[in-house]
């Protein structure tokens, strides 16, 4: 399969991916009963793992989504990821970020530290997929879907220069 100029092949199928969502929304219903969280996916690549992840889930819970941009900041040479987007108070609630995928997990990293500043009761990470190769923060994943290995994916959400977020399936660069 191609997308733009490179290929690729099904790496997870849809079927699979849906039967772990079930599992990780099995767990949440469990864990957070009677906790009231609040799902906050990240845009755009969770959107499709946000969706199928809510429709399993059956606990009295609310969802909203943010947005991370990226600029690069004058006095210093990396880049600094800021949140957007966020309307709901997030003081004292237990906060369950939805994420596609964890690489480096310095996106998380700074996430969880703008989060922890307005008074969360507790914050959790869920990401679909993670890279334990390539993390270079000190970051606690609560649920994860699929631990893979350091390979460029797409489809589910997830995106090569825009494109291939609409596919049904996870794929990998072919090599
Ligand atoms: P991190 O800050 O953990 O290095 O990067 C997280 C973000 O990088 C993800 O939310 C995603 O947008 C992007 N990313 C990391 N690895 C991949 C990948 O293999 N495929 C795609 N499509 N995006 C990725």
């Amino acid at each position: 399969m191609n997308v733009k100029d490179k290929e690729f092949e099904v790496y997870i199928s849809e079927a699979k991916i849906l039967e772990r969502t079930r599992e990780i929304a099995t767990k949440i219903n469990e864990e957070f009963k009677d906790q009231d969280p609040l799902f906050i996916g990240i845009l755009n690549g969770s959107f499709m793992f946000a969706a199928d992840l809510m429709k399993a889930v059956d606990i009295p819970s609310e969802i909203t989504f943010i947005k991370v941009s990226s600029y690069q900041a004058t006095q210093s040479t990396g880049k600094v990821k800021e949140l957007v987007g966020l309307q709901q108070n997030i003081f004292n609630r237990n906060i369950i970020l939805i994420e596609d995928i964890v690489d480096t997990g310095r996106t998380m990293e700074h996430l969880i530290t703008d989060f922890k500043e307005l008074g969360p009761k507790s914050i959790s990470i869920c990401s679909l997929l993670y890279k334990p190769e390539a993390l270079k923060a000190d970051l606690d994943i609560r649920y994860v879907g699929f631990e893979i290995p350091n390979r460029f994916v797409l489809g589910y959400g997830l995106d090569y220069d825009g494109y291939g977020r609409n596919l049904r399936d996870i794929y990998q660069l072919k090599e």
